[in-house]
């Protein structure tokens, strides 16, 4: 999508003096600025009533803008190059949101807001630990930042300016061009930008500001909690160089049951269920996760009947009730009979 123009951004003509430009983009900063307004859309009128006034109020940059048009323009100059000067004292005394909190709306989560890297911990769990929940303790190695120098990387947090950019941060190149001299603006490499480079590197962390240490943390476990599940625990990850933490995911593994099988919230086990019970009816006890239940069979009960018991399954995972126990009852026939038991059952046989 091509962007509007920059004046027609600001709602003021080509000639506008300095004081026009300023307090157009003043009216409209106090209508748009994100701190303001919530809704959504106002962030991003800001940006571009911003990025409009950080080009016009720069006297260099308006020249180029004008000369150049607006596409060429961009193509010229990044973000970061245009917001680079940008005059912030037009906030101070003002009822906005400090300058961070500005930049921020600006190049979004971009700048200098580099996540951590995500970790990923794969946690072996009981079955009855899944179904009923727990607290379970675990080390993640990671980087974290340097109590020495408090991750500045820098040796009793000493800095000097760096040489290439006389501490700037900008390194400009003059070149000839069709239209006559041309000034680009880079982010000095040496010292990325900052203008300033470490005198005498961190002894602990090398100048990395980052050391590596491993963080014990105790991970709370919800009932329920199933394979294809995951926790995450926010900022648990990796730690960035612009110290920003990555997120921990926990991965459970639970494992099988020696009796029970599981199926979403739901348990199963097969229980056996003596002859004579399954012909006369009664009463059979089955474990159940919490201990044992008492299950009624009717007369007549055949092998491989499944019964339910309601609400005897698992918690379920962040809602409400539990899922149910099925019970499969397997018919034991009675091997190794006595004389007399085999002579009752050939008279039974007969009426059968
Ligand atoms: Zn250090
Ligand atoms: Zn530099």
């Amino acid at each position: 999508m091509a962007k509007k123009d920059y004046y027609e951004v600001l709602g003021i003509s080509k000639n506008a003096s300095k004081d026009e430009i300023k307090k157009a983009y003043k009216e409209l900063a106090k209508k748009y600025h994100p701190d303001v307004t919530k809704d959504n859309n106002t962030e991003e009128k800001f940006k571009e009533i911003s990025e409009a006034y950080a080009v016009l109020s720069d006297d260099k940059k308006r020249v180029q803008y004008d000369h150049f048009g607006h596409e060429a323009f961009d193509q010229r100059f990044t973000q970061e190059d245009i917001f680079r000067d940008f005059d912030f004292d037009i906030f101070r005394n003002s009822d906005f949101g400090d300058f961070d909190n500005i930049f921020d709306v600006f190049f979004g989560r971009n700048r200098a807001k580099r996540k951590g890297i995500d970790l990923r911990y794969d946690l072996e769990l009981s079955f009855e630990e899944a179904a009923f929940g727990c607290k379970k303790k675990i080390e993640i190695p990671k980087h974290e930042i340097c109590d020495e120098c408090l991750g500045s990387g820098a040796y009793k947090n000493k800095f000097e300016n760096c040489k290439s950019c006389k501490g700037t941060g900008q390194v400009r190149s003059v070149s000839r061009s069709f239209f006559g001299m041309v000034t680009q603006i880079y982010s000095c490499q040496d010292c990325n930008g900052k203008g300033k480079i470490i005198k005498e590197k961190c002894k602990i962390c090398n100048g990395k500001g980052l050391i590596k240490k491993t963080k014990t943390l105790e991970v709370n476990i919800p009932a329920g909690i199933n394979n294809g599940n995951q926790i995450r625990l926010e900022n648990e990850g990796e730690l960035s160089e612009d110290n920003n933490y990555g997120d921990l995911y926990i991965i459970p593994h639970i494992l099988p049951h020696k009796s029970f099988t599981r199926e979403d919230y739901d348990i199963y086990i097969e229980v056996p269920l003596k002859f004579s019970t399954a012909v006369l009816g009664g009463s059979l006890e089955v474990p159940t996760l919490n201990g044992k239940a008492s299950l009624k069979t009717p007369p007549g009960t055949q092998s491989h009947t499944i019964f339910r018991l309601k609400g005897e399954g698992i918690k379920k995972l962040n809602g409400y009730g539990h899922g149910d126990e099925y019970v499969q009852v397997i018919i034991q026939v009675p091997k190794d009979l006595s004389k007399k038991q085999k002579e009752l059952l050939k008279e039974l046989e007969k009426n059968l």
